[in-house]
């Protein structure tokens, strides 16, 4: 009389719990093994995506903002913050969480809750075990190249006259960032941008169903949940305010981090990327005193290069 409608019940044999002496799970790892659980309990796949992806938003965005929370508390690790003189008052933080967390009620609860329906539609897969994670990894870095690409020319077009006023300016309410107030933009912003993180996951999906000559490896949602995650981890971070010797842009030089967009905070102007520094430094939108020093020495050897060939 119950039906499971789970699209991975079939994974069940005799029991109604993933069992390891079942010899498809024997072979699946522990977190393959926890996945398939998760959507064999929840008995229902649009439930289990929707409530799966708003957890991860939740845990992984305020999870990730705790510690830089924790840091703005301990006086010892000042010595670390890009804006040493401005750390952010309890209250301040309180009212943009209070804030933030609105935001993701309405303004994201929709689209997190329509997304399996869209995944099914795309063949986006949720079986297992999971593809190989050198696919997986490939697909992260395509999606993290054209989020930065659509992040930078989006974002230079919120510092034009009309939506900067209208729109952008709410997320420069804070001229020292801090980890929280990664999410905290116009409703606008948020769908626009989102679209940047989303929205090349869908269109992938879309060119690997319809365009089958390109021979694409499929996409599974696993892959997307990482990509999120990273890229949630990645938003706060860059806005945590916080530069320490063992940031990751200090072991790849063209990761932008949170030096990057607090110059972006800072000066109003410039460092448009999201996760690298290429965009804004071949396009000679650099941020603050550095950037500017860095053009000019461009110019200069530019102008050396003209004056020797002239010889
Ligand atoms: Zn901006
Ligand atoms: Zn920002």
């Amino acid at each position: 009389m119950f039906e499971h409608v789970s699209s991975l019940s079939h994974i069940l044999t005799n029991s109604s719990a993933v069992s390891d002496v079942d010899p498809i799970v024997s072979k699946l790892n522990y977190i393959e093994k926890l996945w398939a659980s998760w959507y064999i309990y929840m008995d229902n796949d649009i439930l289990a995506t929707g409530l799966l992806f708003f957890l991860v938003h939740e845990f992984m965005y305020f999870g990730r903002c705790l510690p830089w929370w924790i840091i703005d508390q301990l006086p010892v690790f000042n010595r670390y913050k890009i804006q040493p003189t401005k750390i952010p008052s309890n209250k301040e933080q309180w009212e943009c969480l209070k804030s933030v967390l609105k935001s993701h009620l309405l303004v994201e609860a929709l689209p997190i809750w329509l997304f399996h329906p869209l995944c099914s539609e795309l063949k986006i897969s949720i079986e297992v075990p999971f593809p190989d994670k050198w696919v997986m990894t490939a697909q992260i870095a395509f999606f993290f190249f054209m989020e930065d690409t659509w992040h930078y020319w989006f974002h230079r077009l919120f510092h034009q006259g009309w939506f900067y006023k209208n729109i952008h300016k709410v997320h420069h309410k804070y001229a020292a960032p801090f980890g929280l107030a990664a999410e905290y933009a116009h409703p606008a912003e948020v769908m626009a941008l989102g679209v940047g993180t989303v929205g090349f996951p869908v269109l992938y999906a879309y060119v690997a169903k319809n365009f089958t000559n390109l021979n694409l490896p499929d996409l599974h949602l696993f892959t997307i949940t990482i990509w999120i995650t990273m890229r949630l981890m990645q938003a706060v971070d860059s806005h945590s305010g916080y530069d320490f010797p063992w940031s990751l842009n200090k072991f790849l030089p063209f990761w932008a981090g949170a030096e990057h967009h607090d110059a972006h905070h800072h000066f109003f102007i410039g460092n448009y990327a999201s996760s690298f520094r290429w965009y804004d430094y071949v396009l000679g939108t650099e941020s603050g005193p550095l950037g500017k020093r860095g053009r000019e020495q461009k110019m200069i050897s530019r102008a050396e290069g003209v004056a020797k060939k002239k010889v």
